[in-house]
């Protein structure tokens, strides 16, 4: 087909790429904006199969099926609070993609005439340089949510390794794209590039993970668009710069939201966490007050306001639709009830708000940290469910505690605090957190999906 045809195919697809993704920034369009994005896939893919010499078709149908009976099985299977680990891996997979054409090209580059020299061997060092740190850093990542792996390694020694060996895998790139002739270079640059990802990934804390995995996305990204230089496919390059683009834009976000510079993130700098914290004990120990449904159901004879804030523990309970059914209940009573919403709640960026659009909460009704932290003052009782980490005041007052100066919502200035979970275990963080030691915070230890309804049970028996 002329390569006009091909180079207007492309065109769309990029600009559906773009709607779609203006379609994702509100939850509303958000499903729309998916479809488009989608669309415009199918367009992009359907132009480069028509237009590429294609050796076999057969072995191409092969890997969709594949790939499509993977994608399928683990989509139904995985449980949706182990979606980060999941995108981890998917990051991954990106990256070791773009890590394989580029081998592919300098192995055989006869069969890419068209494409000059030092893009040819430049941007197949790039994408193999990124796309072997994005494998092996995600599945690092991957090792580290699912808790398989439990490695720190901390200190300048340390930093040095890592850095250096980002350095050399820099400088191998530069030297292959100065002689390409000598293929063993090509080979070191993966190889090192391999190596940084895991030493860059392994020293990120647990609660810096979420900034990582965005991370990982935005460099997946940047390794498909230097494959699209490799490949001179126009399509890749502008789908790969928008994934990096927004990925790393998620990245700045996150790492506000946790008040964390990337440069602390990546050279795991806790900052003055190192110094311990107070025990549990002496946080907890005769402070805490527990109680049950019906002495919490008194508590909205008298209330006008109530905010929901939800964490990882809703997901884990799977309590959306109990929690929707509450709030119901309690509108109906003239109760006004509103969520709010941490941008780290949970464990993957908009976990909470996913969850609560499919239990049908209206989108109005959950407020962003800024909108909902002045407004607890005035609320009557605020439901905490199993969220730990984003309440934890030790993040404004204590310095030295591993969160210290990330954003928190202000729960414990409501009038009454109810935190729903299991145990004092802790959260993610795996520190204390001081506000169920509080006067003004009640306990009720329970599975938040139970919790809920027999909450929900005894408001309706008042
Ligand atoms: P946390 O991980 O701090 O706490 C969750 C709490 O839920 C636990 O204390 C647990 O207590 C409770 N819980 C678990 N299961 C249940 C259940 N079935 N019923 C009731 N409660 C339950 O969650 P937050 O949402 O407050 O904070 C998120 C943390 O995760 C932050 O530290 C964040 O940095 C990190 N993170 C966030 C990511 C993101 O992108 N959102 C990604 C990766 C990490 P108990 O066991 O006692 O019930």
């Amino acid at each position: 087909m002329a390569q006009s045809w091909i180079n207007l195919a492309y065109l769309i697809a990029s600009a559906l790429f773009i709607l779609g993704l203006q379609g994702l920034t509100s939850p509303r369009t958000a499903r729309n904006g998916n479809l488009i994005g989608a669309l415009g896939m199918l367009v992009a893919i359907v132009a480069t199969l028509v237009d590429r010499k294609i050796i076999s078709f057969e072995l191409i149908a092969l890997g969709i099926g594949v790939g499509a009976l993977l994608g399928v099985v683990a989509a139904i299977r995985v449980q949706m609070t182990a979606m980060p680990e999941m995108v981890a891996i998917l990051n991954g997979f990106g990256g070791a993609a773009s890590a394989l054409v580029a081998a592919t090209a300098v192995l055989a580059p006869e069969m890419i005439p068209d494409v000059p020299p030092l893009q040819l061997y430049g941007s197949s060092a790039a994408s193999s340089l990124i796309g072997a740190v994005t494998l092996t850093g995600s599945l690092v990542a991957f090792l580290k949510l699912a808790g398989w792996l439990n490695w720190n390694p901390r200190g300048g020694a340390y930093q040095m390794l890592s850095g250096g060996s980002a350095l050399v895998a820099l400088a191998l790139s530069v030297w292959y794209t100065a002689d390409p002739s000598r293929l063993e270079l090509f080979w070191a640059l993966t190889a090192v590039s391999a190596i940084y990802g895991v030493l860059f990934t392994a020293s990120v804390g647990g609660a810096d993970m979420p900034v990582v995995i965005a991370l990982l996305n935005s460099l997946s990204g940047l390794a498909a668009s230097a494959t699209g230089f490799v490949l001179n496919n126009n399509v890749l390059i502008i789908a790969g710069s928008l994934v990096g683009a927004s990925g790393f834009i998620l990245t700045a976000i996150m790492c506000k939201a946790m008040n964390r510079s990337l440069w602390d993130v990546l050279s795991g700098d806790l900052g003055e966490a190192g110094a311990a914290g107070p025990s549990a004990d002496d946080v907890y120990a005769g402070r805490i007050k527990s109680a049950g449904p019906d002495e919490i159901a008194m508590l909205f004879d008298v209330a006008t306001k109530v905010a929901i804030v939800p964490g990882y523990g809703m997901a884990v309970a799977q309590a959306q639709h109990a929690v929707r059914d509450l709030a119901n209940l309690l509108e109906s009573r003239g109760i006004e009830v509103v969520y709010g919403i941490h941008p780290v709640a949970g464990r993957m960026p908009g976990h909470m708000n996913v969850l609560l659009a499919e239990a049908d909460v209206p989108y109005d009704k959950l407020l962003d940290m800024d909108t909902i932290n002045p407004m607890f003052p005035e609320i009557d009782v605020a439901i905490v469910l199993g969220a730990n980490d984003v309440v934890n005041p030790s993040a404004r007052d204590q310095k030295g505690s591993p969160i210290y100066g990330m954003p928190i919502l202000n729960v414990d200035k409501a009038r009454t605090v109810v935190v729903v979970k299991r145990s004092l275990s802790p959260g993610f963080a795996g520190i204390p957190n001081p506000l169920f030691a509080n006067d003004n915070t009640l306990m009720y230890f329970a599975d938040g999906k139970e919790a809920v309804r027999a909450l929900t049970h005894a408001v309706k028996e008042l």
